[in-house]
């Protein structure tokens, strides 16, 4: 018979878990995981540290949130190493936090004179490495700037824009930071497993990191797993913000990222690039004409998508229908005595491809009006034929001298489309919020022939409907966000430690 006690765990002490610790006061010894730790900081007072925040983990996969402040530190300080193993003991039990928490337990614990909290770095401990705490699209809509939680989310990279990176993918540019915010950012787009494309922004250290492990990757990762985001709405949109204590994990950091890898397949090949709108793919807050006037004149210069309900007046014929554009770059080419010159490619360029351009004259329900512009891909859909279809039976019918003035007189087979109302996506770039003459570029006509929503069914919205949801929220917020600076990762009125680096 084999001796009894070698069958004995090498530690037969056994520990308190926090589900069963009650009271204010803990005597008893908890084993835990550190997690993670981070400093608190209070903006408001010069930035000052008022403690670290500690992720801690127990044997039962509870994870609570712990505070040191700043006096005890230096008790603690050193022996801190996250993912390291610790008996904790006579410690103080706070009801869990109201706002910026980072798990769900009833509880807290505080640090006080007495705590103790010895490194175990004998045995064979069983305790959870990580534990996260996941949310879709839709979850992170219905609690849009409360600043209760701080949830977790994982997707698939595609999109990326930031200083210093050394292959951006894309010619977006985020929204401007002003003020004494951290100017170091990154901007992402992350497809979530629901389809959803959401839009990411990370600031100072964890924008920092993000970029070294990027330009230091050999081979570019794909997924991406964030810890503690903060849903905001930013640019009017659902955005997630990285808070101080964010943490980031790529393609095989952890189980949940390779996990997500795999449930990728082979789409996790495409690589983060970006279609030409790369707001298509987000979830777009439905404006009016005048909101988007407003916005235009309030807001900082950015990058932002709407949707809007108009009924198409007219179509300008003083600014054409159509122009010729570099093959290279679409951008318009210049006569240049005998040939074309692309001012964008410095190159002559000779053969110049027909492109619809189209200003329409558009009025909404309140009677506002606005000229948007219609591109090539959006009018060929109302045409139902290309431009250079459109221009080459022009010059059959008229012959070659009538050309100087044709791109003045609308195609009949663009002209069924007045009178439509249509559910337009529109696209306001930097170029919007400085022009003299406004103009706004639809991106797509998601509906060409539609009717105005019903107010009842803006008012009903609370119930469900995810889309209304969001407008409805960030109606809310967006005179706030006006002179708060909507850029901003945090709220101006906020007292307490400072997330966000
Ligand atoms: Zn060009």
């Amino acid at each position: 018979m084999p001796p009894k006690k070698a069958k004995q765990s090498p530690q037969p002490f056994t520990f308190q878990i926090f589900d069963d610790i009650d009271g204010d006061f803990c005597e008893e010894e908890v084993l835990v995981r550190l997690i993670h730790f981070w400093e608190a900081r209070n903006f408001k007072r010069g930035n000052i540290l008022m403690g670290l925040e500690l992720l801690l983990i127990d044997s039962q996969s509870n994870a609570v949130q712990g505070f040191i402040s700043a006096n005890r530190l230096f008790h603690y300080e050193e022996h801190l190493k996250r993912n390291s193993i610790y008996k904790l003991k006579k410690f103080m039990i706070t009801p869990a936090k109201k706002i910026y928490k980072v798990s769900d337990h009833k509880h807290g614990i505080c640090f006080t004179e007495k705590t103790s909290m010895v490194n175990v770095t004998l045995g064979d401990h069983q305790i959870d490495e990580q534990k996260f705490r996941f949310r879709n699209f839709e979850e992170f809509s219905a609690i849009v700037d409360t600043n209760i939680d701080l949830f977790d989310v994982i997707g698939q990279l595609r999109l990326i824009t930031g200083d210093n990176l050394h292959a951006p993918t894309t010619m977006e540019t985020a929204p401007h930071v002003e003020g004494n915010r951290s100017s170091d950012r990154v901007f992402l787009h992350l497809l979530l497993k629901d389809g959803e494309t959401i839009r990411i922004y990370l600031w100072g250290n964890i924008a920092a990191s993000f970029r070294e492990r990027w330009n230091k990757s050999e081979v570019k990762p794909t997924v991406l797993l964030l810890t503690t985001v903060n849903p905001k709405t930013i640019g009017a949109t659902v955005s997630l913000s990285s808070t101080s204590s964010t943490r980031l994990f790529f393609d095989t950091d952890v189980d949940e990222t390779k996990q997500f890898l795999t449930w990728l397949g082979d789409n996790c090949k495409t690589t983060p690039t970006i279609a030409s709108s790369s707001s298509a793919v987000t979830k777009l807050e439905t404006v009016t004409i005048n909101e988007i006037h407003q916005f235009l004149q309030n807001a900082n210069p950015q990058e932002v998508s709407f949707t809007c309900f108009a009924t198409i007046l007219d179509i300008l014929p003083q600014y054409g229908w159509y122009y010729i554009s570099c093959s290279t770059c679409n951008n318009k080419l210049e006569k240049a005595d005998t040939s074309m010159y692309c001012n964008t490619c410095k190159e002559y360029n000779n053969v110049g491809l027909v492109r619809y351009r189209i200003e329409i004259r558009v009025g909404d329900k309140n009677g506002d009006l606005a000229t948007f512009v219609v591109l090539n891909s959006e009018a060929a859909k109302i045409a139902g034929k290309r431009a250079d279809a459109v221009l080459n039976e022009y010059i059959e019918a008229e012959g070659n001298d009538a050309c100087e003035g044709i791109n003045t007189i609308i195609p009949e087979c663009l002209k069924h489309i007045i009178g439509n109302t249509c559910k337009f996506q529109i696209k306001l770039t930097n170029y919007n919020f400085n022009t003299s003459r406004q103009t706004i570029t639809i991106s797509r006509i998601i509906d060409p022939n539609t009717a105005f929503p019903t107010d009842s069914c803006e008012e009903n919205a609370k119930e469900g409907d995810v889309d209304y949801q969001i407008t409805v929220t960030s109606k809310k917020t967006r005179g706030k966000s006006d002179t708060d600076n909507p850029a901003a990762p945090n709220g101006n009125k906020d007292k307490r430690p400072r997330l966000d680096n």
